[in-house]
């Protein structure tokens, strides 16, 4: 066993007990551990337990010499750094010294040595060793922090983003619940009134229309939070088909022609024929949904127009409104989650359905993306891959 000593760790290494000796008779008392090694392979024995300050290796040793055995040093882990001085009584000659340097040794000293030169060379490996444990130490400490700091700064983000999501969330339920609420308290009134018999069959239509679309509206949002989860979670699957971009089209804007009338908006359609892909096709449903919904909803009252064609070898699909546009420095935001660039007061939403759309189409490998000037209506453009 070895006590630690405050200068730290050396190992020397001959083949002769005599210069052995003489080595610890020189370093003796300088505050260093020494640890001893008769051959090149015995040195290698301790190399992956020790983290030497200096290695004294002599050059002339049989089996390993010195030179073999500091390549083998230098492919250790703990002491591949570790300076080498090479110790030797003949090789005077500079192709020998030239030599030492290639396998990595940082000095050569000759035979006889002078003991103080010796100790002096050995003394600032000692110190170089000590400030170079320092500075990892430093370093090691302000990564710590940093990370740490980041980790803090990441938990607080996702906390505030957390906050901020339970109260739009329940912002966004609650809102249809009100209306439907009174609806079915009218309802309730009138039955026990008995007034509902002799009701206006149009009034009461309008007002289950009423409900109805308070029900849809509630349904949408919690489709749309539980794709959420499922995207964060990656937990959605595609399910592939042959899909017809320009049936998908005309399909939607069908279903969706009452609501287009009731918020003024005129649809223009221009479709190329046969743009197809191997999509999913409810999943495309949804992206151009959602992107009606938003020129319905931001662009109320103005046309709408919406283009299906087939370009650089892509599938492309353009829905582009003429209402309130997008900011140049809020369009890159507007795709994650929960980000919006509009206030709650005048616009409804959660600031879902274009991070969901931006998913849909990374799983597709296609993109969207969106043209547009604050106040001058807004472009947004998908692209599919067509195979
Ligand atoms: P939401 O409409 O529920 O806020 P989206 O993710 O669909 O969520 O849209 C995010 C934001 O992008 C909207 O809040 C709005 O600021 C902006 N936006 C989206 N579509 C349009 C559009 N057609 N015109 C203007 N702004 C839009």
């Amino acid at each position: 066993m070895h006590s630690t000593q405050e200068g730290g760790k050396l190992l020397i290494v001959d083949d002769k007990k005599d210069n052995l000796l003489a080595l610890n008779a020189v370093l003796k008392g300088e505050g260093y551990d020494l640890i001893e090694a008769g051959s090149g392979l015995e040195a290698i024995s301790h190399i992956e337990n020790h983290d030497f300050i200096a290695i004294l290796l002599d050059v002339q040793m049989p089996v390993l010499n010195g030179f073999q055995t500091a390549e083998l040093i230098r492919k250790s882990k703990k002491n591949s750094n570790t300076p080498i001085i090479f110790l030797t009584a003949i090789y005077r000659t500079e192709s020998y010294e030239k030599k030492g340097y290639d396998a990595g040794a940082v000095d050569y000293i000759f035979k006889p040595f002078n003991p103080d030169i010796l100790r002096a060379k050995i003394s600032i490996f000692s110190k170089l060793h000590r400030q170079q444990k320092e500075i990892q130490m430093q370093a090691a400490l302000v990564n710590e922090r940093s990370v740490r700091e980041k980790e803090n700064a990441l938990l607080k983000e996702s906390l505030k983003a957390r906050d901020q999501f339970l109260s739009m969330a329940s912002h966004e339920l609650k809102t249809p619940i009100t209306p439907l609420n009174l609806q079915m308290q009218a309802f309730l009134q009138m039955i026990k009134d008995g007034t509902f018999q002799a009701a206006d069959p149009e009034r009461l239509e309008r007002m289950l229309m009423t409900s109805y679309s308070q029900v849809e509206r509630l349904s949408k949002t919690i489709d749309n939070l539980l794709d959420v989860s499922r995207f964060t979670t990656g937990q959605m699957e595609l399910q592939r088909g042959e899909v017809k971009l320009d049936d998908l089209v005309r399909k939607i804007l069908s279903s969706f022609a009452e609501q287009l009338k009731s918020v003024g908006c005129e649809v223009r359609l221009e479709v190329q024929d046969s743009v197809k892909g191997f999509w999913d096709s409810f999943r495309i449903e949804q992206v151009f949904i959602n992107l009606l919904s938003n020129a319905m909803k931001y662009g109320a009252g103005k046309p709408i127009e919406v283009l299906v064609r087939e370009k650089d070898n892509k599938a492309e699909l353009l829905v582009k409104d003429q209402g309130i546009g997008i900011a140049k420095e809020d369009q890159a935001r507007i795709f994650k989650r929960f980000e919006r660039a509009v206030s709650p007061q005048f616009y409804a939403g959660l600031g879902l359905g274009l991070f969901i759309a931006c998913e849909i189409m990374r799983l597709h490998h296609g993109t969207i993306d969106v043209e547009s000037e604050l106040g001058r209506g807004a472009t947004f453009i998908v692209r599919l891959p067509m195979e």
